[in-house]
């Protein structure tokens, strides 16, 4: 586990809000008929516009900047020339690295007209995440985070996905510890001050389950339903953790 530095910790805040500010790009670019693709590119030149690399590029020999998960794929979707159509949501994650730090966030959009109950999925995940960081203090442990997500999503009768966790990141985009999203109070790693963690809860309409795709990278659900992906990189600090990334950028785009 690496603890940062305020200096260390200011970059990641730099990089995080970069990938805020790319989400914003990439949200006044989404409608019916754009490709990922498209999106993708647009990223890629936004973040390279700002002095910063595309964090998944390359990373394990992902091919894109951005991860796109459209309706039932969960996580890793590669971005692809399918059109979107009215009634998807896509999941964007995203990640960048800039003066030798990393910045990782993710959101779950919405294609035109959007059913009740996959807005729902949408809410309710969102919240889940803002649940797991109020347990993110020094001292807690990362079973606290899982077990406040996981309560509140299953409350809702959705799916928690297992295998695919938050982490903690710096100067490199995966660090320990894993940071999943189902736990139980008082178990996993003690968290500390200055440990900076990427919180990322992936909730499934339908059941938990998840599959690979044939394609090698794109994580969908078992049963086909919806899933959904929101993430902030915060640090830990004693009373409060402190969100580095942000949603503000996303949320004034209308
Ligand atoms: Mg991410
Ligand atoms: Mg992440």
């Amino acid at each position: 586990m690496i603890l940062k530095s305020e200096e260390e910790i200011e970059k990641i805040r730099t990089s995080s809000l970069l990938v805020g500010k790319t989400l914003a790009e990439v949200k006044k670019n989404i409608s019916v008929g754009v490709t990922p693709m498209q999106l993708d590119k647009i990223a890629e030149e936004f973040i390279l516009d700002h002095d910063a690399k595309p964090g998944f590029k390359g990373y394990h020999g992902f091919p894109a900047s951005l991860c796109v998960s459209v309706n039932d794929a969960v996580v890793h979707g590669i971005p692809n020339n399918n059109p979107l159509k009215n009634g998807d949501i896509i999941s964007v994650d995203c990640g960048v690295l800039k003066d030798g730090f990393f910045g990782d966030s993710a959101y779950t959009f919405t294609v035109g007209e959007v059913s009740e109950e996959v807005l729902k999925l949408l809410e309710v995940t969102k919240e889940s995440l803002y649940k797991g960081i109020s347990c993110a203090t020094a001292g807690n442990r990362t079973g606290d985070i899982g077990h406040a997500v996981q309560q509140y999503c299953e409350s809702f009768g959705y799916g928690v996905v297992r295998e695919l966790v938050g982490h903690g990141l710096g100067e490199n985009l995966h660090e320990a510890p894993e940071v999943p999203n189902y736990g139980k109070k008082g178990r996993g790693t003690k968290l500390q001050e200055g440990l900076v963690i990427a919180i990322e809860p992936m909730i499934n309409l339908g059941k938990k389950e998840i599959k690979h795709h044939a394609d090698g990278w794109t994580i969908v659900t078992k049963d086909g339903k919806p899933s959904a992906h929101f993430e902030h990189t915060i640090v830990i600090r004693k009373e409060k953790a402190e969100i580095l990334s942000s949603f503000e950028y996303i949320e004034q785009v209308k």
